[in-house]
């Protein structure tokens, strides 16, 4: 597999909405599990949506949450067959799951690995019980190590681990340490997530109390730089805002997304996109049960994206990439008209720092990478 190409087929995604217990900083659309019934019901609709909807070639799989981790490896085979069964897969793609610490155990692993699985995403978030209990996970520094350790016993050899910085009360030192001991375990590829205090978290009500400090930006911006200059000397390369990956494992799902390519998503909250319409699914599980055993469809929305707008996204997505935004191929796609829509946002951000252009490329400047978010509010 390549990260140089835009790929032939779809990026398949599986939302699994069910969480042990809800972190406190977490505003994703995960609800807490209450009975494997709910589960069981849930997966009856989930295999219903994917004879319906799932057609052509899949290029990549991911069980995405929530935390789909929760779900016995005979129920992740039955979604695997089911994907099988209505889209052609080719070998060796890319079948990733998400997996929270403190909910598999060895014998897990070795099931989850013989039903296709073979990319882990471990949610650690961190390496310190002190921060992980601030963020209210439900595992423990241990627990982190130990899974790691378990899903090498049982052959995983594309493991990416989740880390979370920019906790209220977090040092740059407490980062190092956290993502020196980590590297030590040498994963395949790192996800880096500044935390984003979401309003009507825990976390944020706590800090909005002055329970908890406020996480400063300029702490913030330290760490997202250290974590750039520390990681490739520890053979890990940059390849998007957050992810970093040892040659070669670079996340293939995501690549499809930031590529702009087709995506099909099953279960509540899923987006799709294909053919230029971008489509979702209803967020709330129950009503996503509803909808697949009354009407078998679940969508909540959809819009076409076109003219301006289609290429503002797809430049905002590929911007993301530290590869950057290949001009010859956004002329090819879109004419003249990307370059002229956007030369004005464009000089701005040039002339403030955030972008570099040379002939072949607009990419974000580290300094632009910080702020990546306003500077795609100027291209928007
Ligand atoms: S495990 Fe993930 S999805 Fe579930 S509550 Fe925690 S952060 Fe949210």
């Amino acid at each position: 597999m390549t990260d140089k190409e835009p790929h032939k087929g779809k990026g398949v995604y599986i939302h699994i909405p069910f969480c042990l217990k809800k972190c406190a900083y977490c505003d994703f659309a995960s609800q807490q599990l209450h009975s494997h019934e709910e589960v069981n019901q849930y997966l009856e609709a989930l295999l219903s949506e994917i004879s319906i909807r799932a057609q052509g070639q899949a290029y990549t799989v991911y069980f995405g949450g929530g935390t789909p981790s929760i779900l016995p490896s005979g129920q992740v085979a039955v979604v695997l067959q089911a994907i099988r069964r209505h889209m052609e897969i080719k070998p060796l793609i890319e079948i990733s799951m998400e997996v929270n610490p403190a909910t598999v155990d060895d014998s897990d692993l070795v099931q989850l690995k013989e039903t296709g699985i073979n990319r882990l995403s471990l949610g650690l978030q961190s390496t310190s019980d002190f921060f992980l209990n601030r963020l209210g996970r439900i595992h423990s520094a241990q627990d982190c190590k130990q899974v790691f350790y378990w899903a090498r016993q049982a052959g995983f050899n594309n493991i990416s681990c989740d880390l979370i910085y920019g906790i209220p009360g977090q040092t740059l030192k407490d980062l190092k340490e956290d993502l020196q001991q980590l590297v030590r375990w040498s994963p395949e590829h790192l996800s880096m997530y500044a935390l984003h205090l979401e309003p009507n978290t825990p976390l944020a009500r706590l800090v909005a109390q002055h329970a908890l400090p406020e996480p400063d930006d300029d702490t913030t911006a330290d760490m997202y730089a250290w974590i750039r200059e520390f990681l490739p000397t520890q053979g890990y390369k940059q390849y998007e805002l957050s992810n970093f990956s040892k040659p070669g494992y670079a996340c293939q799902h995501n690549m499809m997304y930031w590529q702009n390519q087709e995506y099909l998503g099953f279960g509540s909250a899923a987006h799709s996109y294909s053919q230029g319409v971008r489509s979702w699914n209803v967020q709330d599980k129950e009503e996503y049960v509803r909808k697949i055993g009354r009407k078998k469809n679940a969508t909540e929305g959809r819009e076409k994206l076109g003219g301006i707008r289609k290429i503002s996204e797809h430049l905002m997505l590929e911007l993301r990439l530290t590869r950057g935004v290949k001009k010859r191929q956004f002329k090819d796609i879109y004419g003249d008209d990307w370059n002229r829509n956007f030369s004005q946002a464009i000089e701005k951000m040039k002339s403030r720092g955030f972008l570099a252009e040379d002939r072949a490329t607009l990419k974000l400047t580290p300094r632009g990478m910080f702020v990546s978010n306003m500077v795609f509010r100027e291209l928007l």
